[in-house]
């Protein structure tokens, strides 16, 4: 199908852009790189009057590797962070899930702030910024804001954001060097979104049990979930086969996905128990 008639805007300053989608009362849209939004035209789920492309904004195309933790800017795209030498190590887990992202073509256009405002349920990275208790930079008409990751999603493309606010960056706290962690997601085909993921990560103390649990996912509500029960069943337990088991069953209980037209909620719900098992064995090796 072809697109509906838009008017394109593509501003040098953020404070340009900003001043255009404020000068057009929820009728404007940034665009990142168009891999959800024109999709979305070409099916008329959106229909905006103006697009403000992002893509001369070079200040969001940052990423940052501080003693306090990783930032990277909203115009960060898949490829920019499966290329980045320093990732792997300072967020390894933003990294893995990465890689499970769409394909190829996808990972070469599609941004980090894109990801994050259309807020897609079966997303990786809106279940990562959960998991990791990350903050979200947002810059509109009224100045610059903070927003947790777990207040950011309201939905099943559903974000906090104001109509006139863009996803500066996203911040992720510091990731110590002998954290463990583990990423596990079941699509149809590779590339594909999730029918569920789970990604978890945590620490050891001095005794070797596990501290610090960290259990998100995604695939199985309208927005990325982070597991508490799961996280309460494994804090203070050794990581071994009836500890992974606990969480498994946790995770499954916990959830009440929805039936859609991919797989019925009791699918779902068996499947992300099986998800938050084999990430624990990924982190446990
Ligand atoms: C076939 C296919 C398979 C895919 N598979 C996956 C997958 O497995 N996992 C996954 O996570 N994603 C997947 N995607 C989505 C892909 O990862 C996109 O990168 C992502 O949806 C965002 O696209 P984009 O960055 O190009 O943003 P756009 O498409 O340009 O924009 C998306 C939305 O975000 C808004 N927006 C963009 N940037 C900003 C900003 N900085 N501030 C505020 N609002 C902004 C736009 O107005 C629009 O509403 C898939 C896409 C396709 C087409």
């Amino acid at each position: 199908m072809k697109l509906p008639p838009f008017e394109y805007a593509c501003p040098t300053s953020l404070s340009e852009a900003v001043a255009l989608l404020a000068s057009h009362d929820g009728e404007a849209k940034p665009l990142a790189g168009g891999q959800s939004l024109v999709p979305m035209l070409a099916f008329r789920v959106a229909a905006p009057s103006l697009l403000v492309d992002l893509r001369k904004l070079s200040e969001l195309r940052q990423i940052a590797i501080a003693d306090d933790g990783v930032t990277l800017g909203a115009m960060v795209r898949w490829r920019d962070i499966l290329e980045h030498r320093g990732l792997p190590h300072a967020q390894p887990l933003l990294v893995k899930a990465v890689e499970h992202v769409a394909h190829y073509q996808i990972r070469n256009r599609g941004t980090v702030g894109g990801s994050l405002a259309h807020a897609d349920p079966a997303a990786e990275l809106p279940g990562v910024v959960v998991a990791c208790e990350a903050e979200i930079a947002a810059l509109g008409s009224g100045g610059p804001r903070t927003i947790k990751a777990t207040e950011f999603f309201k939905g099943a493309l559903s974000t906090a954001l104001a109509p006139d606010e863009i996803v500066t960056a996203v911040k992720f706290p510091a990731w110590p060097a002998r954290r463990r962690f583990g990423f596990a997601e079941f699509a149809r085909r590779r590339g594909d979104f999730a029918l569920a993921a789970a990604m978890v990560f945590y620490d050891e103390d001095v005794a070797g049990t596990i501290a610090n649990a960290h259990v998100g996912a995604v695939g199985i509500a309208d927005r990325p979930l982070r597991l508490a029960t799961v996280e309460q069943t494994l804090d203070g337990r050794m990581i071994d086969a009836s500890t992974i088991a606990a969480a498994s069953a946790a995770a499954s209980a916990d959830v009440d996905p929805p039936d859609d037209i991919h797989a019925s909620g009791a699918y779902r719900k068996t499947l992300i128990g099986v998800m938050v098992e084999r990430a624990l064995r990924d982190a446990s090796v």
